[in-house]
């Protein structure tokens, strides 16, 4: 079996399994009790924390716990929201955040907010200018991903970060694609709130933190016994955060060499793909993209289809995002790039992990291309395709 759905969810690492497992049983302690076995519960906790920390270049006390992605980026907007509301109603975010940041804008909105959705170029990435000018008195937060979940376009987040400084404006991130798999420093960025979630880099699921610097105030979600630090109350997950931990330590000695070892995996799949498979484009920039994601466009093939196919022959992918494959809804993150809706249904994702190698990627093109010329054959859209190109190719030879 070939798992190229990393941006789905990740395996468990095995360090980080056995890292988990005393935690179950034998130190089973509440944290918060005083006596031995809540004392080591604890200790592992901090360790987990600097280790997070140490990931992305945060002090140790401006990392918080939960129980991940989703909920981070819940108690950063929502947070920030309803303690600055007075000050505000205005929050940026784009149009190709991930349902956790756009949900809660959505419903924020009901509340009475005023969400600005930044478009996208058709590379996916932001322009600038589009949020210097999106800003006003009232704006209170500037909500953008590092890098997307679907096409793997890095947003340019220390320019977001200066801008936001110099207006005086909070700047959350929700980092889950990024973090371990490109460098993060919410320093060198002013960041004041970014989301990590676990199992995108091979932690448990369930489990994530957010980073909130010093200083940044904002309401809670959830009320309660006053783990951690009181901001994000109930009895830690301790197994699922030791996990993290060993995650986070891991992903940060193996940063430079991942980076380098998907990359030549990633542009050997991508350089392959266009090469043998006519009509077939990259979705989203080809430079500022993560080092494991690619995202194709095969002209006149149903995504749904591909996928299937591809199992069948024990190579697993995704089409659109994980949460939005099963609805066969268009994916608005391909649609903020100006795609129209047969080329997005045409649209597959491969997300690369450590596992894969360049020996998948010769299995995964010699599937595809065979898949895809087979889906063609039977496609009346695939007809219409080549009598265009036909046109096209007579015209350009007639011009000559
Ligand atoms: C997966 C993902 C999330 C949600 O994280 P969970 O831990 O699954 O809740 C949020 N944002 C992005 C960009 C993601 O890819």
């Amino acid at each position: 079996m070939i798992y190229m759905d990393n941006s789905a969810t990740s395996p468990v690492k095995e360090e980080v399994f056995n890292a988990m497992v005393p935690y179950f049983m034998e130190e089973f302690g509440n944290p918060s009790t005083l006596y031995g076995l809540g004392r080591s519960a604890k200790k592992a906790i901090s360790e987990a924390r600097e280790q997070v920390a140490k990931l992305i270049n945060a002090e140790v006390d401006e990392i918080i716990f939960t129980s991940g992605g989703t909920e981070s980026d819940n108690m950063a907007i929502k947070g920030i929201a309803f303690k600055n509301g007075n000050e505000g109603k205005h929050i940026i975010t784009t149009e190709i955040e991930h349902p956790a940041v756009k949900d809660t804008c959505e419903y924020l909105k009901e509340k009475g907010f005023k969400i600005t959705y930044l478009p996208v170029k058709e590379n996916g990435i932001i322009d600038i200018d589009d949020l210097k000018e999106a800003i006003c008195e009232d704006t209170i937060l500037i909500s953008v991903m590092h890098a997307n979940n679907e096409i793997g376009t890095i947003q340019p987040i220390e320019e977001i970060g200066q801008i936001a400084k110099e207006n005086n404006i909070i700047f959350h991130c929700d980092a889950v694609q990024s973090v371990g798999k490109i460098p993060v420093d919410v320093k060198k960025a002013n960041i004041d709130l970014l989301s990590i979630s676990s199992h995108k880099i091979y932690g448990p699921k369930g489990i994530g933190a957010i980073f909130i610097k010093k200083g940044v105030k904002l309401d809670r979600l959830i009320h309660g016994g006053g783990q951690e630090r009181g901001i994000r109350s109930g009895t830690e997950n301790v197994p699922g955060i030791v996990g993290l931990g060993k995650a986070a330590e891991i992903a940060r000695e193996d940063l430079d060499k991942n980076i380098q070892y998907l990359s030549e995996i990633r542009d050997a799949l991508i350089d392959k793909v266009l090469e043998r498979i006519p009509e077939s484009y990259l979705n989203g920039d080809r430079e500022n993209r993560l080092p494991n994601n690619v995202n194709f466009r095969f002209a006149a093939i149903e995504g749904e289809g591909l996928i299937l196919r591809l199992a069948a022959n024990d190579i697993n992918g995704a089409t659109g995002s994980a949460c939005s494959s099963k609805k066969l809804k268009a994916s608005y993150v391909l649609s903020a790039l100006g795609l129209d809706d047969a080329d997005i249904h045409g649209s597959l994702r491969l997300s690369l992990g450590t596992e894969n190698t360049l020996e998948d990627v010769d299995v995964v093109v010699d599937t595809l291309e065979e898949v895809v010329s087979g889906l063609r054959l039977m496609s009346p859209l695939w007809d219409d395709e080549k009598n265009e190109s036909m046109e096209l190719d007579e015209s350009k030879f007639t011009s000559h």
